[in-house]
């Protein structure tokens, strides 16, 4: 047997987590041979509901399972952690200004960075879900300065997924022919899903779905506004496919990239070959030989119109980063 993975989640008792830590603990993610722990932050106000969750977790005999740590201390409950999926954050409430999430659970993500910093293991990798994703990760990279800062992650392969299954519902095809898709920047509606290095059936997926103006005016805000189309019909966000997503994320790491395929990650910019902002969360190509980490993908073709909304995402997150100076040291 593998040495045993520990993964500390927070948040657990949420919506996401609730499809997300059966998955973990089935195997389906890290491998069939590879034990787990899982060790689950909640509040004051999820502690019942997260002894729940450890109930049910208990109930369901995964083989895989070494344990399940609850508790509401991060420097107690990431002790020694491999991995930290950091999913608990405040909800945009209605009025809300994007500034004042941005402070409030930026104030979360400082104060989770420190206590990783103290006690995750040295190699501890973090994959932010929680909301202003790419600039919460960014404050936990400057609060954790003993902790490799290529290992923080912000979710954007939900809005890959959903860029892949756009593309292939246009061009009729099935979701598994498209390949080499990059959503770019920020997880929000700036982001660019970049249908100029994609493929369909491992052809250009301009030179498929021949519609430039579907591809320019259609594909980007059906990507980037699925997440609040779904709120409508369902009356709350997506849970179940952002779980699925996180899952996606974790096994591109440890599963080697097809040659000539890529995935999505936002990840720290120092020393990006696009010439982006060095100091962002920003969602680049990337690949991996499966051994948990990546390299960023440095030949995508970046033509005017790339260019151009490359530096739009860019400067939405400057101006995040500007709004949290007060909570990135030095
Ligand atoms: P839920 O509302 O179900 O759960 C959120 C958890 O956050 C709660 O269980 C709570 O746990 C915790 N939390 C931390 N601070 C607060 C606070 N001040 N007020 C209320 N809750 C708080 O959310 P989801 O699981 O649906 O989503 C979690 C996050 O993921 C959100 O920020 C959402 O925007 C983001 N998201 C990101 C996506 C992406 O692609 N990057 C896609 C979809 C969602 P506790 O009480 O234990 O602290």
């Amino acid at each position: 047997w593998k040495k045993t993975m520990k993964v500390a989640v927070t948040g657990a008792a949420g919506q996401i987590s609730n499809h997300l830590l059966f998955m973990l603990a089935s195997g389906e993610v890290f491998g069939r041979d590879q034990p787990v722990s899982l060790q689950l932050l909640g509040s004051e106000r999820s502690r019942e509901a997260l002894e729940g969750v450890a109930m049910e977790l208990e109930d369901s005999l995964y083989p895989l399972l070494r344990e399940v740590k609850l508790g509401i201390d991060p420097l107690k409950v990431f002790e020694d952690a491999d991995w930290a999926l950091l999913i608990g954050a405040k909800p945009r409430g209605p009025g809300m200004e994007r500034k004042d999430l941005l402070d409030i659970n930026g104030q979360i993500f400082q104060e989770q960075a420190r206590a990783l910093n103290e006690v995750a293991s040295r190699d501890c990798k973090m994959l932010v879900v929680g909301n202003p994703c790419n600039t919460n990760a960014l404050i936990g990279l400057h609060n954790a300065p003993d902790l490799p800062r290529r290992n923080w992650h912000a979710l954007t392969r939900l809005d890959e997924n959903r860029a892949k299954c756009q593309l292939a519902l246009k061009a009729g095809k099935f979701y598994t022919s498209v390949t080499n898709m990059c959503v770019w920047g920020n997880h929000s509606t700036t982001q660019v899903p970049d249908f100029i290095n994609a493929k369909i059936g491992g052809k250009r997926a301009g030179n498929v779905i021949r519609d430039s103006k579907w591809l320019k005016e259609e594909f980007t805000p059906k990507v980037a506004n699925r997440g609040g189309a779904l709120i409508k019909k369902w009356g709350r966000s997506s849970a179940a496919s952002t779980a699925v997503s996180i899952a996606d994320h974790l096994r591109s790491l440890y599963v080697p990239t097809a040659p000539g395929d890529c995935f999505s990650t936002a990840i720290y910019t120092e020393g990006n070959p696009y010439g982006l902002d060095e100091d962002l969360i920003f969602s680049m190509p990337c690949r991996s030989n499966g051994d948990g980490n990546y390299e960023v993908i440095q030949d995508f073709a970046i033509d005017d119109w790339l260019r151009e909304k490359l530096a739009e995402t860019e400067q939405e997150l400057q101006k995040e980063r500007d709004c949290v100076g007060h909570l990135i040291p030095g």
